[in-house]
């Protein structure tokens, strides 16, 4: 038994059950109930509140969500291995627990949530873990319909999404993910707390959604950001040419410097060049 609930050991789970990490899955296990724990602290007050949480595995941060409050966790796990594990963990939290197998990537949780703002938490699966938080970053609402996000990336890539300008890490998910919301690292975790250990640190980033971001249009955002980082050293007079528009007069009317580069500008600089693409 463990000590935050009377559930087996995870490592006794996963023999038991058979889940051998698979690497195409991006399956790096954490076994340690205190650091699952950790982490459902990071991402707020549990205590009443809906989660989604995208790949549980053999369930250790789902049951700290439960034992730390949850209301309800919403999970999404595209290994099927993993259900039998996880209804378990259901059984042993009636009605809390709703599992749906599938792919984070195309499942739509706004239907599973009831209208409850939810906190997204997650020890993601490298593989796919940009491409989600690119896809709750760039959602035509907002605010979202999540409150929060709690989320496990590799180090180097929880640098990019929290970074400054004028630094090395910062560039298109910074702009995107600053822009949208306030992000912070909340730690770091190495490897050896993970089964198999990955090669890098890991680290958890806390994401919540700006009540106002700084108009402009997402899509005409990415649009100025891939054009200029598409080619950051260069400076933004050249790099801005691939806008089917006149890169001096977009720069001039913005009040930029045409020999700056991409690593220089500022989000609110990224938004004026936005909604003059816009115009
Ligand atoms: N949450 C567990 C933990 O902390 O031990 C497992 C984390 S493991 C890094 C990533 C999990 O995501 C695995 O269980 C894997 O099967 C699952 N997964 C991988 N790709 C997925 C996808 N596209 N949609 C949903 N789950 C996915």
């Amino acid at each position: 038994m463990s000590a935050i609930d009377h559930l087996p050991p995870l490592r006794e789970v996963i023999a038991r059950h058979g889940l051998m990490a698979k690497k195409s899955l991006g399956q790096n296990f954490l076994l340690d109930l205190n650091l699952t724990s950790r982490i459902a602290r990071a991402s707020g007050p549990l205590e009443g509140a809906t989660v989604v949480e995208i790949g549980p595995g053999p369930g250790g941060l789902t049951r700290a969500l439960l034992a730390g409050g949850a209301a309800r966790v919403i999970a999404v796990e595209r290994d099927p291995r993993c259900l039998p594990a996880l209804e378990e963990i259901a059984a042993h939290y009636p009605g809390r627990l709703t599992v749906i197998e599938g792919d984070a990537l195309e499942v739509d949780l706004v239907p599973h949530i009831g209208g409850a703002p939810a906190r997204i938490v997650a020890n993601l699966p490298y593989n796919v873990g940009t491409q989600l938080l690119t896809g709750w970053l760039t959602l035509d609402r907002w605010p979202p319909w999540y409150r929060s996000l709690t989320l496990m990336f590799q180090k180097e890539v929880a640098q990019r999404i929290v970074a400054a300008p004028d630094t090395d890490a910062y560039g298109r998910l910074g702009v995107l993910a600053g822009w949208r919301t306030e992000a912070r690292i909340a730690f770091d975790v190495g490897p050896s707390a993970f089964v198999p250990p990955p090669k890098v640190t890991s680290s958890v980033v806390h994401l919540v959604p700006r009540a106002d971001p700084i108009p402009c249009r997402v899509g005409a955002l990415e649009r100025v950001t891939a054009a200029a980082f598409g080619q950051r050293r260069k400076m933004i007079r050249q790099s801005l040419k691939g806008l089917g528009r006149d890169p001096m007069a977009l720069i001039e009317t913005a009040g930029l410097d045409p020999t700056a580069r991409a690593e220089t500008l500022t989000i609110a600089e990224f938004c004026t060049l936005a909604r003059l693409l816009d115009a």
